[in-house]
């Protein structure tokens, strides 16, 4: 039997959040569309997370603008199963089109005619257009100094579950980004012995006067802001939402148990090397951490903001011993470290995309996620446009906006197929007959 091809204008591929808010857009402005996903809706929030997690913003925040969370108050934090949940509620409530369990195995530009050919583990489908919304986070990484040792169980963070997953033991995490610090501090909980491995970091008040650092972000335009500042390509965010949220800090950490080191440098046999960074690291994060809170009172007291003060905010507790007198070199073995979780971030990985939409060194090539590829998009990526467009909140404004670019863009192709001289500018709704559409539309 020869294989099934399917015609569609618009193949989104990945129905995690992205997904999800990108076919909202195209259902509103009647793009049809189909959404391809390899496993379930929301796969990454349902398994792709460690059991305990909850969202690092509040459920009022961390949300598309159209619905609330049904199931969760608004200043509390969402566990991974409740987001889940809350992206299968909304494409259910947006009619989303989504295959689920399909996979795209490959992306080719057609030769010599419009569009691509997309093969899928359930046939080939001929598109348009394709928006990239496989997610920011798709490949772990674990850095090169990782050792081969058969005395330590390694695993990256995005495999970790829980406590009782680990052999007995204790455990050195390495990362303290908003992972890592979750981790530690839920290892340490459950009894462990943790090092945990400190690098550069930020690490916003969880609240402050009566504000969550979200809502700060927010009115700050920190969300908003369209590049990183430079220096900050290696700083990672400590934040957290477990346990009702609370402000990372670090000596807190070290008071309750955990042993702060510096950045993991390199290992010989079981003996690992940490840098001498850490006193620096811990002073850069309370920089960041007290600069936020300038900002705040300054933009309190400009727009005449009446919320409670908060000295306490500012008194940093004293240098643990761990942070004055770093321990710098640990041989693991002897000091009964049986594992090692690398929460040391994600790549991602386009293998499968083959069109000419990447640079020199195969990082996509887009202007807020329209590739340079013509009818090729990318979404969800980190800082696609802004600092939020890997998040919940930031990935549906991108998705809006390169909704409208392929409106554009079919309105072009509308006038091109439409006869002279009726053809109108292609901006104008009226430029679109709908005839002409449903002929393009090959679906
Ligand atoms: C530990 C952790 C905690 C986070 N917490 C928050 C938070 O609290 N708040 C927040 O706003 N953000 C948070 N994020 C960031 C971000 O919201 C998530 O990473 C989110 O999952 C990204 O959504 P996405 O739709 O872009 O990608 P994903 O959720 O990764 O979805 C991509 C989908 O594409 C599918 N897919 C991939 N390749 C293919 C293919 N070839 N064919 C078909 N399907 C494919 C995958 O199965 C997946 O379902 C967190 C991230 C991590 C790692």
């Amino acid at each position: 039997m020869a294989a099934k091809t399917m015609s569609i204008d618009t193949l989104v591929v990945g129905a995690g959040q992205a997904g999800i808010a990108m076919s909202e857009h195209l259902g509103k402005i009647g793009v049809p569309h189909v959404v391809l996903e390899r496993a379930r809706i929301a796969e990454r929030w349902r398994t792709g997370r460690w059991d305990s997690l909850v969202a690092n913003g509040p459920a009022w925040h961390d949300r598309f603008p159209n619905m609330e969370f049904a199931d969760v108050d608004p200043d509390g934090f969402a566990s991974k199963d409740q987001v889940a949940d809350y992206f299968v509620a909304y494409a259910q409530k947006v009619d989303a089109p989504i295959r689920t369990g399909v996979e795209v195995k490959k992306v080719v530009r057609n030769a010599g005619r419009q569009g691509f050919t997309v093969e899928t583990s359930d046939g080939t489908y001929e598109a348009n257009r394709v928006v990239v919304a496989t997610g920011p986070f798709q490949r772990p990484l674990i850095p090169a100094v990782a050792p081969t040792s058969e005395h330590l169980t390694q695993i990256h963070s995005a495999d970790y579950r829980n406590p009782q997953q680990l052999p007995e033991g204790g455990v050195l995490v390495v990362g303290a980004g908003s992972s890592g610090v979750q981790i530690a501090d839920e290892l340490q909980r459950a009894g462990r012995q943790v090092y945990l491995s400190v690098g550069p970091h930020d690490r916003p008040p969880r609240g402050y006067r009566g504000r969550d650092f979200c809502w700060w972000l927010g009115v700050l335009g920190e969300w908003d802001a369209e590049v990183m500042r430079p220096g900050k390509e290696h700083v990672t965010i400590a934040v957290s939402g477990a346990r009702g949220g609370h402000t990372v800090d670090f000596r807190r950490l070290a008071h309750q148990g955990v042993t702060l080191v510096g950045l993991t440098k390199s290992f010989d046999g079981n003996v690992v090397t940490f840098d001498s960074d850490l006193a620096n690291n811990i002073a850069r994060g309370d920089e960041n951490y007290l600069s936020l809170l300038d900002a705040a009172d300054a933009y309190a007291a400009r727009n005449g903001l009446d919320l409670p003060d908060e000295p306490q905010a500012r008194v940093i507790p004293a240098d643990p011993e761990c942070v004055t007198n770093p321990v710098r070199s640990l041989d693991l073995v002897d000091a009964g470290v049986t594992s090692i979780i690398w929460a040391t971030g994600y790549a991602v990985d386009f293998g499968w995309l083959q069109v000419d939409a990447f640079d020199e060194k195969g990082k996509p090539k887009h202007q807020r996620g329209v590739s340079k590829e013509p009818g090729v998009y990318f979404l969800g990526l980190p800082w696609l446009s802004r600092r939020g467009s890997a998040f919940i909140w930031g990935v549906w404004h991108d998705a809006k906006h390169i909704a409208d670019h392929i409106a554009t863009q079919r309105n072009y192709l509308a006038y091109y197929d439409a006869p002279y001289p009726h053809a109108e500018a292609p901006h104008g709704e009226s430029a679109i007959d709908a005839s002409k559409l449903s002929e393009l539309n090959l679906s």
